[in-house]
């Protein structure tokens, strides 16, 4: 893989900024749950960066009242846009951009779980938040040809989606900054592993209640932290998504959350909505944590010898990767789809008068 120049401006950024510390990303810990205002809270996780190795230190805790898990304490505003500062674009932009194109396989089931609510046309319009590069919305335009998929997200990746052609109108920034825009506008607003990224995943519900008109649904996918499979993979787990996950709601919780606001919940799928690839994900964050990719910014320049480690260790990753995605695809993943377990839930809800 090819991954592109860093500038020394770019290092000396990262480098002078690490030197000042990062407690200061972090708002004061909460003493109780941020859903149910319980103070019955224990420690589910602590972690480090396994995906981009930032120096730092994340805990996630779990309410013992309402099975909510947060992050705790949680990244302020300067440290979000410190550990999300080259994920999504600049240095990481190559890497996540083939990382979506090859989950092809995950977005034909998002399309479809809309089927039977609209004729044979389909809806006449599809708002996807948190679109990123706008990968599901080009293959949803295979399920359903007379829609008009439409984008909203922060970063550069949106305006790389309508340059694409994947996205046809884009929303840059925030939904908060979109409202008025999109108010009645949409027949499906869909949300795929997003809410578990906003600082507070019930805001967002008010706002989707809010824009939708009756009649109109919304779509929502997000990790189960619920799974068995975090217990077995420990902080290698790949839905743990440390430092960029907040919140990680349990479906009993989201369902009460949606019809609270009048969005009642009329698909529900939690097994079909697995996705496999854990123990690939587990491989390569580990091997990540031995020997990070040597030309990342946030890290001090690497040796010869750390490069040779690197190359090496890459040099072999990927025939082991061969395996493990074969026991991903092949076993792992079709037997959690069989006997449950499942790593996401996807959940349709209509809004009603
Ligand atoms: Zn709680």
């Amino acid at each position: 893989m090819t991954m592109p120049q860093v500038s020394e401006a770019e290092r000396a950024r990262y480098q002078e900024e690490i030197q000042r510390g990062w407690s200061r990303f972090f708002e004061p810990r909460r003493y109780d749950c941020p859903w149910c205002g319980s103070t019955d809270l224990t420690q589910r996780l602590r972690t480090t960066d396994i995906m981009q190795r930032k120096p730092g230190v994340f805990y996630l805790d779990r309410c013992k009242t309402c099975n909510h898990i947060f992050q705790n304490p949680r990244l302020n505003i300067e440290g979000l846009e410190f550990y999300y500062r080259d994920f999504y674009d600049g240095f990481g932009r190559e890497f996540i951009d083939g990382v979506f194109a090859s989950q092809g396989w995950l977005y034909e089931p998002r399309a479809k779980i809309v089927e039977g609510f609209f004729g044979p046309e389909g809806p006449k319009n599809w708002l996807d938040v948190g679109t990123g590069y706008g990968h599901f919305a080009n293959d949803a335009r295979k399920i359903w040809p007379n829609t008009t998929f439409d984008g909203l997200d922060m970063g550069s990746s949106l305006f790389t989606g309508k340059e694409r052609g994947w996205l046809d109108t884009i929303y840059p920034g925030e939904i908060d900054d979109h409202v008025e825009a999109i108010r009645h506008r949409y027949d499906v607003i869909s949300m795929h592993h997003y809410l578990e990224h906003v600082r507070d995943p019930r805001h967002d519900l008010d706002v989707v209640a809010d824009v939708l008109r009756e009649g109109a649904y919304v779509s929502i996918e997000v990790p189960d932290a619920q799974s068995w499979l975090g217990k077995a993979f420990g902080r290698w787990w790949a839905p743990w998504y440390q430092p960029q996950h907040q919140h990680m709601l349990p479906l009993p919780n989201l369902l009460a959350a949606l019809k609270e606001r009048g969005l009642n919940p009329v698909r529900v799928q939690h097994r079909e909505a697995h996705i496999a690839g854990e123990l690939s994900c587990a491989v390569i964050f580990f091997l990540t944590h031995v020997s990070p990719n040597p030309d990342s910014p946030w890290l001090p320049e690497r040796t010869p010898a750390q490069r040779k480690l690197h190359e090496a260790i890459w040099k072999v990753a990927p025939k082991v990767l061969q395996q493990t995605f074969k026991a991903d695809f092949k076993y792992l993943g079709p037997a959690v789809m069989r006997f449950g377990g499942s790593n996401a839930f996807r959940v349709l809800a209509r809004k009603e008068g």
